[in-house]
C-alpha cells in the first residue's frame, strides 16, 4: 500500500498518505528512557477505509531498533 498507493483489501487505487507530526500522541516511545518517539504515517484507502500504519525509518530511529533487533533471539529465524 505505501509503495503501490493500491488498497491491498480492495485494490483501488484513490489511497491518500496522511503524514504523523513528530508531536503527535500516537507516536510510540523508544530508546532507553523512551524519551524518543517514532513518528507513524498512515496510508487510508478511500473506499473501504482500510488503514495501513507505517513507522518512520529515521536513521535514529533504525539505530536504535538495529540493536533491539540484534538482541532479539528471533533473528535468524528465517532460514530453515
Ligand atoms: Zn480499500
Amino acid at each position: 500500500m505505501k509503495d503501490t498507493l493500491t488498497c491491498g483489501k480492495c485494490a483501488s487505487r484513490k489511497v491518500i498518505e496522511m503524514k504523523g507530526t513528530t508531536v503527535s500522541h500516537s507516536n510510540i516511545p523508544y530508546g532507553a528512557m523512551k524519551l524518543s518517539s517514532a513518528v507513524k504515517d498512515y496510508f487510508v484507502c478511500l473506499d473501504c477505509g482500510n488503514c495501513e500504519v507505517y513507522v518512520r525509518l529515521t536513521p535514529k530511529f533504525l539505530k536504535w531498533a538495529e540493536k533491539q533487533w540484534e538482541k532479539s533471539d528471533r533473528r535468524g529465524d528465517d532460514y530453515v
